[in-house]
């Protein structure tokens, strides 16, 4: 399904193991910045849903893969969009040459065969989707799949994560009480300046002189938004200009093309994001 994502460096598929696909093969880097490992270790071991609450591009979804790796999970990724359906989560019959047949959806295969399911964005989601999350995320931890007229109890492992940015909730997108008192949660804001220029530094390949720069960048657009930008450079956006510098374009075109140009078609927003730049580089 559109939004379906699978691990970069996926295990390749071995027909015993249904969720082999969903395995990563190596440690995705993680560089900490409080307890977060061991709030979510608690967690699992509870099999309680997570919430990670936080703003676009901080590392919410590198950190669950982080996770679903350290606790030897496999992980089904869903990133949630406004035409995600309830069916496209839990499965839907398709027609092919034999006949009529089942499809699981990936959150039913997570909590089929024992997984963590990640849902990216949850609040971008239909509303009747997240109705489906209700009966898996209580002591029941059942997913009804009434169109196959299956009760399905979920797997001793399975466990729900998903994601959410409260900086949209002024867009009217948050998520309602009935969902968010099923979850615990974990708050995620960018990392601080030192950790931040140390991701930067291994995800582009920058010497770290020029990753602070980029994070002092970060710092002055998170301030606009004191006025009016909607949010600031992400870790993900510097990790982008930091990849262009590295190979080879100036600092000052990176950035613009990777941070300012993208963050705001306001005119005077985008002056003063450029002019961020030109203190920066
Ligand atoms: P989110 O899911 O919060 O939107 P991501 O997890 O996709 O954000 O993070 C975006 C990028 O930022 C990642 O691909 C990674 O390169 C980098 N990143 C952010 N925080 C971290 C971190 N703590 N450790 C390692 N990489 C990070």
């Amino acid at each position: 399904i559109a939004g379906l994502r699978r691990p970069a460096e996926a295990a390749g598929g071995a027909a015993s193991d249904p969720l082999a696909d969903w395995r990563a093969a190596g440690e995705p880097f993680y560089l900490p910045s409080g307890d977060e490992i061991a709030a979510f270790e608690a967690a699992h071991a509870l099999r309680l849903p997570v919430l990670l609450k936080g703003p676009t591009g901080c590392g919410k979804t590198r950190f669950v893969e982080h996770m679903a790796w350290r606790l030897g999970m496999p992980l089904v990724t869903v990133a949630c969009h406004e035409d995600l359906t309830a069916g496209d989560l839990v499965g839907r019959w398709l027609l092919d040459a034999e006949g009529t047949r089942w499809h699981d959806g990936p959150l039913t295969m997570a909590a089929r065969h024992g997984a963590i399911c990640y849902l990216d964005e949850i609040v971008e989601a239909r509303p009747d989707t997240t109705v489906v999350l209700h009966p898996l995320t209580d002591t029941r931890r059942m997913l009804p799949l009434e169109r196959r007229n299956e009760l399905l109890r979920a797997h001793p492992d399975f466990q729900l994560v998903v994601s959410y940015n409260p900086g949209y909730q002024g867009m009217g997108k948050s998520l309602k009480p009935s969902t968010r008192q099923r979850f615990t949660a974990i708050d995620f804001g960018y990392p601080a300046p030192e950790h931040e220029a140390a991701i930067v530094a291994r995800e582009s390949g920058l010497p770290s002189e020029t990753a602070q720069a980029l994070v002092a960048l970060a710092v002055r657009t998170r301030r606009l938004e004191a006025d009016g930008l909607e949010q600031g450079a992400s870790t993900r956006m510097l990790v982008h200009a930091g990849a262009l510098i590295a190979l080879g374009l100036a600092p000052r075109a990176a950035c613009l093309q990777a941070i300012a140009l993208p963050l705001s078609d306001d005119p005077d927003l985008t002056v003063a994001l450029r002019a961020a730049v030109e203190a920066s580089f």
